[in-house]
């Protein structure tokens, strides 16, 4: 079975509520009937997910609603928090989890990122799971160990059948929002390392049919070169999600490279 090309928009906190109608709009419009082999995963800030939602759902062929985060807990004295049970309530189908800006700024831990990943999936949510080095570590060429430890900590935990609700997205820290990005060859031996630790973990079926992305500073120019790498499966974008012709084809260069 071929597994699936993904490209996942993440938004972040960006766009009010017209600006994002409008570029939900674009995107969708445009993109409409020229997919074959690639979803496209739009995670726009909670307060538009179930306005987008609805707006996706006349293209549910190969678009899906993802959300940036969610609590670990069921619910509760929470003030602020966002359930898993609530996103499903709205018709979230995916949310990122682990992403280098939560690690960083809401000080997610290892074992927080754990529960997190195991309550979203038993809720029924697809998990975009988020790993990646530091500068420092690439540059003492650590990456391979420092992302096995990031996946060992928070994600090996789940079963196989679990795990097919997985989509890995490895995302260098020192590329994300930076303009510097890993070369495709760089990104491919940390997405085949990936890969091969799925195998030893899981079973080589499951590691052929779990997408793995790539996200830091990709963009139109260079998606192409980086999608047609054997072991990256489509990509996890920020700043260039938020420009809709941009987009659009970072999501054609993906079907260029898949479907083949
Ligand atoms: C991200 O934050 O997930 C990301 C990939 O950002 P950017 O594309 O802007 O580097």
């Amino acid at each position: 079975m071929k597994r699936a090309s993904i490209v996942a928009a993440n938004w972040k906190m960006n766009k009010n509520f017209l600006e994002a109608l409008h570029l939900t709009n674009t995107v969708a419009s445009t993109l409409d009937g020229s997919l074959q082999q690639t979803s496209v995963v739009l995670c726009p800030p909670f307060l538009y997910q179930h306005t987008i939602g609805s707006m996706l759902k006349e293209y549910s062929r190969w678009a899906h609603l993802g959300a940036q985060n969610c609590h670990h807990e069921e619910k509760g004295a929470f003030t602020g928090e966002i359930s898993a049970d609530m996103l499903r309530s709205v018709g979230t189908e995916y949310v990122i989890i682990g992403h280098s800006e939560r690690r960083a700024q809401a000080n997610e831990s290892d074992e927080l990122l754990a529960k997190k990943v195991s309550h979203a999936i038993n809720k029924g949510l697809k998990i975009i799971f988020c790993c990646g080095e530091p500068q420092h570590i690439r540059a003492r060429g650590e990456q391979d160990r420092f992302v096995k430890h990031q996946l060992e900590r928070s994600l090996f935990h789940l079963d196989d059948t679990q795990m097919r609700q997985v989509v890995i997205a490895y995302e260098p820290i020192w590329a994300i929002g930076t303009g510097l990005t890993a070369t495709p060859q760089e990104a491919q031996s940390v997405h085949s390392a990936i890969r091969s630790l799925l195998r030893q973990v899981y079973t080589a079926t499951l590691a052929s049919q779990v997408p793995i992305l790539y996200g830091g500073s990709c963009n139109a120019l260079n998606a192409q070169e980086l999608f047609s790498q054997p072991d990256i499966d489509g990509g996890l974008i920020g700043g260039a999600s938020l420009q809709p012709q941009e987009f659009v084809q970072i999501v054609r260069s993906c079907e260029a490279c898949k479907n083949g």
